[in-house]
């Protein structure tokens, strides 16, 4: 019984339809990204505890937002705000050139970076920060993909945004109602699509040595 890929054939039922994403959620083995202690529902399509107070997202969300943003002519470089256990990260690995991802938990940071060394997941590229600041080095990105609520897009990260490059992220209050905001830059303007409610944890300034 192949899990992963049960999760993908139920994500095409629930409405998730880019075959790529599809296929990368058939890939990416969850059960690596989630604790011992729910090793049994990594499966299921919920969001689940991961320590720190965080939790890995819901596998319909992961597979929304990244169908959001991915475009095959456009596939070299995303960054995505808030590793926490790193799932997501992997699914953007297996169609992305190149995967940037910053998290302000040292923890959850070095967790998942070991992980990502474990099972090989090379063109990963991790950042102990608060995604606030982006990652202004290796700026511009073609995506960005924060996966923690904020109550404004933080405007560094437009400006680390490609022209025709696509963001999103959920906008709304810590713990209460958020949409997902979908951001597409051209040239100095943007253009913002207000889409599906969501929960998320909040995004929060600074690092902590958690
Ligand atoms: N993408 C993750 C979901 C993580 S939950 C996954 O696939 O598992 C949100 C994460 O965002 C948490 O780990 C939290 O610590 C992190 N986060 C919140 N604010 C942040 C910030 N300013 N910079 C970087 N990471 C942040």
């Amino acid at each position: 019984m192949d899990g992963s890929k049960q999760l993908a054939d139920l994500l095409r039922l629930e409405g998730i339809q880019d075959e790529a994403v599809l296929n990368a959620i058939a890939t990416v083995p969850r059960h690596e990204f989630v604790p011992a202690s729910v090793q049994d529902l990594a499966y299921v399509d919920k969001a689940l505890p991961i320590g720190a107070d965080q939790t890995i997202s819901q596998p319909f969300v992961v597979a929304r937002m990244t169908e959001l943003i991915y475009r095959d002519e456009a596939a070299d470089r995303v960054l995505e705000i808030g590793t926490g256990s790193g799932y997501q990260a992997a699914i953007l690995a297996a169609l992305y050139q190149d995967v940037c991802t910053i998290e302000r938990i040292e923890s959850l940071y070095e967790k998942s970076d070991a992980l990502f060394a474990r099972l090989e997941y090379d063109n990963i590229h991790t950042r102990f920060a608060d995604g606030f600041l982006g990652w202004p080095e290796e700026a511009p990105f073609s995506a960005i993909i924060v996966t923690a609520a904020a109550a404004e897009v933080p405007p560094v990260l437009l400006e680390q945004l490609a022209d025709n490059g696509r963001m999103v992220i959920p906008i709304g209050d810590q713990w209460g109602h958020q949409e997902l905001h979908l951001i597409r830059r051209a040239g100095s303007g943007f253009e913002v699509d207000v889409l599906d409610p969501v929960m998320f944890v909040p995004m929060r300034e600074g690092i902590s040595n958690e």
